[in-house]
């Protein structure tokens, strides 16, 4: 049998079931939300005469879960307009609706009586083959399969979400033990490749892998700081970026996830598990009375932080756990954290620090230690292998290395040596490997990554669409590298040019690769794409070198550097082989630039798009305007009349207010992305989707576009545009500095003091936009702001 899922339903429509329904629709798969029928009416509802019998009452929890998507932040949706592919109803009325679907999921109350009564419900109204599963967080799925009919029983596994469904990676799938493998196999390939889930496969044991081991550490870390006397902010200090986890850390994660859900979780191993592990998942007695007074986290206001005014200016306090009274947040700085902030990896700023004999290295020691023991201790009880754990850990937590990607990073023997000194046990199969020469769990053959597997070396299993840019670059496959950027061989007679300067910002060291790189493909390769694997795409140019060059009035430099911008940008656009680029996460200002010149982009999902200069004083100096403008044009169908001052007028605002998409599906709305663009839903398929694009465009004969005149708005354009920001001006919503601004971004995209209509030369716009851009980096405000956004890293409205 071949399974597809057309339709799913979901039972629940709280936090996690109207999440996961959001998320459904964002990846265009339509389903129906199910809750329970209420026993009373609401006041509303009585108002209105409603009756219990009434649809829109029996159907009232998932219809509000519904509404609540689109107010809610982070945004569930990747696009309003999915909200329509969600229907609502009751688990009375629309049980038969069941058995139009190809995939239920439960995801209901924590509870395995109440979850077995809906599975009861669900087998008599699935139709045969239909795949249900439940996003339980700890409950057994075996024992929740009990009873079920057979087919259920085939069709029926785990698959474990995190909050929020749409931006966590990790998606659990534990099989019973008679889910049918070609069940599990088609679930995993497509929450991969469907839903752009990074997905584990765990045991049926409490709360699976990644639960297991975060709430550990997290109870470890409580317990080491109580036990030594560190303060909650010292500890947060220490164990977020500082080793390569989140900025949350330890207790702002707490806050975040909730400490009433914590201590749930916790409760939930201690139940199941034995001595001594046991003792670890005891909440401490402070937790629980934290917990009693209500303090638990962002939704009550107060957690472990509190945020309060003082004088008007608003601070953090970081509760003493002692006391139980709220005092100013310290930090630890310590030789070994100024160290580590220098370490250009976090493989070596773990080193630094687990090691360092002061408080922050003693902190992290008495924390690693315990978990990468635990994790050892637990490997093949809780899953496969140790990259299962590791996965679930970097997907799950955020963590950047895993358990024992982090003991590589520390050195096993070194490590293990240090622990046997302090009296632990080591796992036997620990020491047996350590005996047999062996002393690192990941190994790179080739392109291909190994692990450390009882007592040998096994390739891991990865989806083809996996590139990892770091391993092809160990293959002797870069073609030509300078500071800020590498062209590197990605196979298949492609080449890709990735940014690799600090934030990827845009340089004149990327600009001559590009140049480079376009030369080099023209006559080698069937194609070039523009992408990398860093934390964001491209947060712009490096404002810092034009910041330098305008305040020392380097104003020829200045223009050099913005033709030569303009210039390579324009030569991306008429490449002889196509350019595909790939943007993701923050792909800002000279980012998006880069972005729209291109053959076509393929973006991923979490794309945040936008040209953001006037934030800094600027306007796209890169041909963003007359780029943006004409991908409007383009838009326009065959034979109808341009409307160009609507245009003029659309491009003027996205520019003016700095409007960055929130989703590459948004990206599209906002015109940065054209409709046939290819939006990859899992980010580590994007390279290969890129490179997709390129091999078709190739095969289908690529040929590049030809320079045309563009029609502008020209006068009328620019009095009406002008207009608008005066009136904002006379509302005071904006400053002079900003009508300034507005006024010469007016005049770039209407294409000046001409008349409407007129067909102008790409050079012509692009020397507005160049005058513009010079004479707004000269002027002192705009220097005043991109100061500003250098030193504190936001805008600065002046
Ligand atoms: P929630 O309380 O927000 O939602 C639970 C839903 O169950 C509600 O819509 C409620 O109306 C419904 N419900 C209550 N009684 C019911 C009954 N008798 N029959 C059918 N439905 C009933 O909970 P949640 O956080 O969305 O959690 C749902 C499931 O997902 C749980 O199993 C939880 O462990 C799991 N989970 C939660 C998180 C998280 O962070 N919240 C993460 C992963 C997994």
């Amino acid at each position: 049998m071949t399974y597809k899922i057309r339709k799913a339903a979901v039972i629940g429509s709280g936090v996690m079931g109207s999440g996961i329904a959001a998320h459904l629709a964002n990846v265009g798969i339509p389903s129906i939300l199910l809750d329970i029928v209420p026993k009373e009416l609401s006041e509303t509802e009585k108002d209105k005469g409603l009756t219990l019998k009434d649809p829109t009452v029996r159907n009232r929890l998932a219809a509000s879960a519904k509404q609540k998507l689109l107010k809610q932040k982070p945004a569930p949706l990747s696009s309003k307009t999915h909200l329509e592919m969600i229907e609502v109803g009751n688990l009375e009325d629309d049980l038969h609706k069941l058995g139009e679907v190809d995939w239920i999921i439960e995801v209901v109350v924590e509870n395995l009586h109440v979850k077995k009564i809906v599975f009861e419900q669900v087998d008599q109204y699935r139709k045969e083959g239909t795949i249900v599963t439940s996003n339980t967080s700890g409950i057994s799925i075996n024992a929740m399969a009990e009873g079920r009919s057979e087919d259920f029983k085939a069709h029926f596994l785990g698959t474990h979400f995190f909050n929020p469904p749409r931006y966590l990676k990790l998606l659990e799938v534990i099989p019973t033990s008679e889910t049918k493998p070609q069940v599990l196999q088609f679930m995993s390939e497509f929450a991969e490749c469907v839903l752009g889930k990074g997905v584990v496969e765990a045991k049926d044991t409490p709360n699976f892998i990644a639960n297991r081991i975060g709430t550990y550490g997290l109870l470890v870390t409580v317990q080491e700081m109580v036990k030594n006397g560190y303060s909650v902010g010292e500890v947060d200090s220490v164990t977020g970026p500082v080793i390569g986890r989140p900025k949350s850390a330890t207790f702002r994660t707490l806050d975040v996830v909730g400490l009433d859900t914590f201590i749930h979780v916790a409760n939930n191993v201690h139940e199941q598990v034995e001595s001594p592990e046991k003792e670890v998942f005891e909440v401490p007695d402070f937790m629980l009375n934290m917990q009693e007074k209500g303090w638990i986290g962002s939704k009550s206001g107060q957690g472990f932080f509190l945020k309060q005014k003082k004088n008007g200016k608003s601070e953090i306090l970081e509760l003493n756990p002692e006391t139980l009274e709220y005092e100013p947040r310290k930090k630890l700085k310590t030789a070994s954290t100024e160290l580590s902030k220098q370490a250009k990896s976090v493989q070596e700023k773990l080193k630094a620090l687990a090691y360092a004999d002061d408080r922050a290295g003693q902190l992290i020691w008495s924390i690693l230690k315990p978990v990468l023991l635990f994790c050892a201790e637990k490997t093949y009880e809780i899953a496969d292998d140790i990259k299962a754990i590791d996965d679930a850990m970097r997907w799950g937590f955020g963590w950047e290395t895993g358990p024992f990607e982090t003991w590589d990073a520390i050195g096993l023997e070194k490590s293990v040596e240090r622990m046997k000194a302090e009296g632990e046990t080591i796992p036997q199969w620990i020491t047996e490997m350590l005996d047999s020469g062996q002393n690192q769990f990941y190994k790179q053959a080739g392109t291909t990554l190994q692990y450390y597997h009882h007592g040998d070396y096994v390739s891991a299993q990865e989806n083809e669409k996996v590139v990892h840019l770091h391993r092809l670059k160990g293959e002797e496959r870069v073609i030509k590298e300078n500071t800020g950027a590498s062209l590197i061989n990605i196979g298949d007679d492609v080449a890709l040019l990735e940014f690799h300067s600090p934030n990827n910002a845009i340089g004149p060291d990327i600009i001559q690769m590009i140049q480079y790189a376009i030369d080099e493909v023209e006559t080698n390769y069937k194609g070039l794409v523009i992408g990398n694997q860093g934390k964001n795409f491209c947060v712009g140019a490096n404002l810092m070198l034009i910041m330098m060059e305008a305040q020392d009035d380097n104003f020829f430099e200045l223009d050099f550097m913005v033709r030569q911008f303009q210039q390579t940008m324009a030569k991306i656009r008429y490449s002889a082989k196509p350019v595909i680029v790939a943007p993701f996460n923050m792909t800002l200002g000279g980012g998006t630039e880069v972005s729209l010149p291109a053959a076509g982009l393929q973006a991923s999902f979490e794309t945040y798009m936008g040209l953001v200069e006037v934030g800094v004083g600027l306007i796209p100096g890169g041909g963003g305007n007359k780029e943006l403008y004409t991908r409007l044009l383009e838009q326009t169908p065959k034979n109808a009349k341009a409307d160009l001052q609507k245009m003029a007028i659309q491009t003027f605002e996205t520019i003016a207010m700095a409007k960055v998409s929130t989703s590459a599906h948004e990206a599209k709305e906002n015109g940065f992305l054209r409709p046939q663009d290819g939006i990859s839903v899992n980010a580590d398929h994007l390279i290969y989707d890129a490179k997709q694009q390129i091999l078709s465009m190739y095969n289908r004969g690529y040929r590049p576009p030809q320079q045309k005149k563009i029609p502008v708005a020209g006068e009328p354009g620019y009095a009406t545009l002008v207009l608008g920001a005066q009136t904002l001006k006379f509302g005071n919503a904006i400053s002079d500095h900003d009508l300034k601004i507005a006024k010469k971004l007016s005049y770039v995209i209407a294409g000046g003091k001409v008349p409407e209509g007129t067909f102008v030369d790409e050079q012509y716009l692009l020397d507005l936009e160049r005058e513009a851009f010079l004479s707004l980096a000269g002027e002192p405000l705009s220097q005043q702001r991109m100061q500003h956004m250098l030193v504190k890293g936001k805008p600065l409205r002046n």
